[in-house]
């Protein structure tokens, strides 16, 4: 895999490849130092042009506990304040010749536009509300590590799904993997085209007991330039996931950033149902698959040596 910028990049041998590498890692992270030399001499540059907790601090320490040199680039406070373009702030940071970019923009196809002036692997970390195809992957790590399969799966995506990255991605990596996906939320957050992708579509929560998954989605204000439910509060009302509407034997997940009391109740983000810090965990060991597999074919320099299966101090 030269880059990865959606996850139609992959087909489901390939999501199971990064799976199972994302588990070979997942011992590294046990350790008291938690470093192997996979991408000694190989060096990943973080370019975040929006705001990131989760993604960019799992992106840099799995490139570090791979041993990669890491450069973290954010938009504020750098030259893109003085007007300079995206394909010029490219080219400058490019010039210290990373092997790999992560890429984080506002802007739809981005990762894609930037692998023309690189030669650098890039890994796109959500561009606009198009694709965020590592947090897909890490959804499916963190399913199959606690059920086993995805088969015969029924996933329910609840909330903002039209401006979701997470949504388009997760829809599609889930279905590759044998699950069904049902999208809902109001009918002015969930665009009727997403049926293109085989998902169902559900504008009440009326059938969510059937659901095995539970995969709740954040407003994405930042992408509205109006108003698409009346208030919060009546939107709550009628779709946050809450201890009355979540099952005993459902799964719940969220992306991040929660807003609490909104999409979610606090009671059942911290409740025993919850996935949500395994995904956070989950991210760090298929970034770190990722960063190895689009570094493993890169020609220039020395190739990265295989994971580890024990203790290599680094
Ligand atoms: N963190 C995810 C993203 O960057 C989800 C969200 O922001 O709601 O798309």
């Amino acid at each position: 895999m030269r880059h990865l910028l959606s996850i139609e990049d992959l087909d489901r041998a390939g999501i199971e490849r990064i799976c199972d590498r994302a588990a070979s890692f997942a011992e590294v992270a046990d350790r008291s130092i938690k470093k192997v030399p996979a991408l000694r001499g190989r060096t990943v540059l973080n370019l975040f042009y929006e705001s990131s907790t989760r993604t960019r601090s799992s992106f840099e320490l799995a490139a570090k506990r791979l041993s990669a040199d890491v450069v973290n680039f954010a938009a504020s406070g750098s030259s893109v304040e003085k007007g300079e373009s995206l394909r010029d702030t490219v080219q400058t940071l490019a010039a210290h010749r990373p092997h790999a970019i992560v890429v984080r923009t506002p802007w739809a196809g981005a990762s894609q536009l930037i692998t023309n002036w690189t030669d650098a692997a890039i890994v796109n970390a959500g561009d606009g509300q198009h694709e965020h195809p590592t947090q897909a992957l890490l959804d499916v790590y963190t399913l199959r590590s606690r059920l086993g399969s995805l088969d015969g799966l029924d996933v329910w995506i609840v909330g903002d799904v039209r401006h979701s990255r997470v949504a388009r991605s997760l829809v599609l990596a889930l279905q590759t993997m044998g699950a069904t996906v049902t999208v809902c939320g109001p009918p002015t957050l969930v665009p009727r085209d997403i049926a293109v992708l085989g998902c169902d579509v559900r504008y009440t929560l009326d059938e969510l007991p059937r659901a095995d998954v539970v995969y709740a989605l954040r407003m994405q204000n930042e992408r509205m330039e109006q108003a698409y439910v009346p208030t919060l509060r009546e939107y709550a009302a009628v779709y946050q996931i809450d201890a009355r509407r979540l099952g005993p034997d459902q799964l719940l997940m969220h992306p991040g950033p929660v807003n609490r009391g909104v999409e979610l109740a606090g009671d059942v983000v911290d409740g025993p149902r919850s996935l949500i810090l395994d995904q956070v965990r989950a991210g760090v060991l298929v970034r770190m698959a990722v960063l190895f597999e689009v570094l493993a074919g890169r020609e220039d320099g020395p190739r990265p040596t295989a994971p580890p299966t024990q203790e290599t101090p680094a």
